[in-house]
């Protein structure tokens, strides 16, 4: 920690700005993955000045910056693996503007996407991206990651929303990129380029959001399985009949069987998946949707279909998918959460390639997730004290994603690269298409100070996870 470094933070964002202690670092040396590592310094700015001078000095004395919302990523994005300066963007709070006439919100990057939902559907509007972690997580955040969601299947991901951003380089420079226009195509799109960046090209400092009309209602059908084939062939059947639903979320016999066991709802055991189904829009049209997705899911062997009455009945049927993370570990106590993305046709024989290898490396190994469009959550529930188990996990990791990239997938559908899946990058994209990666982060960082260490695999991720047990 430098004194000359720690006066020059203190006189950008103020002295209780700026937290140094040993337990106030801590804090922010952690996202919602398994490694951890301390950062030098915490700072708070309160606006897009702040952030550029923060980043300003951060070059001129070599220091790296680690852009940070609320810290629920699921790929170390946030963790500062180099030390530095952790940039906590939630004072940054602030719903801008809402223009209803143009269906657009302007938001500061520290909004917790719950709040953005609730506001903007007091005034009838629908903002759809729904990370499981709403009511935490911040839209600074789901920028950079491309944060998506159950609803995704029908309405995309935070990237088929940003229309606009102001952006500070770590070079210190504030751009603005995209606009309020639907039709948009003067130069590059920088825009598209800087959402899912992973805090590594900019820090975003405004966004403009898109918005569409709050549909009028919605059903929620939740259906039982003795067999996952049954499952997994009402999905395809259910969008063959010219139904999109506005979620299809899925959870296998593990998953199941945890959830039961934390909290007793009543599900079967010998089950072997469930599909939980929401359609929404018109209120005539739901209605008959509810029937037409019902049968569907009879007529495929579900042992139990449940279509709830109304709003209460449908949170109901919610409660286990929205409790499967924190139920799996009862297993054990740390998480390997992934979300490997294959096509949808694909997911059975993913899931089926899941199975074994849990059995080769005997690691339990719950698996539920969006089924609707692929992106599956197997989760490998482990003990990260324990450096040989995190060998075999490491090598079950690489496993996954052998297995997704051979089914037409993707390492990774809305968590993002960042620390945790770097080693396995080159599994997915060539040395050419990586060289392209680093020419253009070098565009925007030449002195390589925003988020360092992420993305790109190199020789800082040997060892990545059977290091774990020092953190
Ligand atoms: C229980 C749980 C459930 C989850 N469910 C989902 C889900 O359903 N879908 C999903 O997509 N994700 C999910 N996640 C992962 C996580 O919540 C998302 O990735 C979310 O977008 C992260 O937001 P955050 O504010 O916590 O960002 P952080 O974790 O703080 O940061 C994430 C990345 O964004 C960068 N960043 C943050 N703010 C800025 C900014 N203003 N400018 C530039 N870069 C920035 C950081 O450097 C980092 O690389 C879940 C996480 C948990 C713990």
């Amino acid at each position: 920690m430098s004194d000359i470094v720690v006066q020059a933070l203190t006189k950008i964002v103020g002295k209780e700005n700026i937290l140094l202690s040993l337990e106030e670092r801590m804090c922010y040396a952690y996202d919602g993955t398994f490694r951890s590592f301390l950062p030098d310094y915490v700072v708070r700015p309160a606006c897009t000045k702040e952030v550029q001078e923060i980043l300003l000095l951060a070059g001129e004395h070599g220091i790296p910056v680690y852009p940070r919302g609320a810290g629920t990523g699921l790929s170390g994005g946030s963790v500062p693996i180099n030390g530095g300066i952790a940039m906590d963007l939630i004072r940054m709070n602030k719903i801008l503007e809402l223009d209803k006439a143009n269906l657009i919100v302007v938001v500061e990057p520290g909004v917790v996407t719950a709040e953005l939902h609730k506001f903007v559907e007091s005034h009838g509007l629908y903002y759809p991206p729904d990370p499981a972690s709403l009511k935490s997580c911040t839209i600074g955040g789901n920028v950079a990651e491309g944060a998506g969601g159950p609803r995704a299947i029908k309405y995309g991901v935070t990237r088929d929303y940003v229309m606009g951003l102001e952006v500070v380089t770590p070079a210190g420079n504030v751009i603005k990129t995209g606009g309020r226009t639907v039709k948009n195509v003067s130069g590059y799109d920088l825009t598209r380029l800087m959402v899912g960046s992973e805090g590594t090209l900019g820090v975003f400092t405004k966004i403009i959001l898109k918005l569409i009309p709050k549909p009028e209602a919605k059903k929620t059908i939740l259906s039982i399985y003795p067999k996952l084939d049954g499952a997994a062939d009402t999905v395809p059947e259910i969008i063959n009949r010219g139904i999109i639903p506005a979620s299809l979320e899925i959870m296998d016999d593990v998953a199941i069987n945890c959830v039961e066991t934390h909290l007793h709802l009543g599900l079967p055991k010998d089950a072997e998946a469930i599909l939980l189904i929401e359609v929404d829009g018109d209120r005539e049209a739901v209605e008959r949707q509810g029937q037409v997705v019902a049968e569907i899911c009879k007529s495929n062997g579900a042992m139990e279909v449940k279509v709830a009455k109304d709003d209460k009945e449908a949170e109901e049927l919610w409660v286990a998918r929205r409790a499967v993370s924190a139920a799996i570990l009862q297993l054990n106590p740390t998480k390997v959460s992934e979300d490997a993305t294959v096509p949808r046709t694909a997911i059975p024989e993913m899931i089926r390639r899941l199975r074994k290898i849990s059995q080769k490396y005997n690691l339990p190994l719950p698996v539920y997730g969006h089924a609707g469009d692929g992106n599956l959550h197997p989760n490998i529930v482990c003990n990260k004290r324990d450096p040989e188990e995190m060998e075999r996990v490491e090598q079950a990791v690489r496993e996954i994603f052998e297995a997704t990239i051979e089914l037409g997938g993707t390492l990774t559908g809305e968590h993002g690269i960042g620390l945790m899946k770097a080693p396995f990058v080159n599994l997915q994209f060539s040395p050419e298409e990586i060289q392209y990666f680093r020419e253009i982060k070098k565009v925007f960082d030449p002195q390589n100070i925003l988020n360092p260490g992420k993305i790109f695999g190199g020789e800082e991720h040997e060892g990545l996870f059977s290091a774990a047990k020092r953190d």
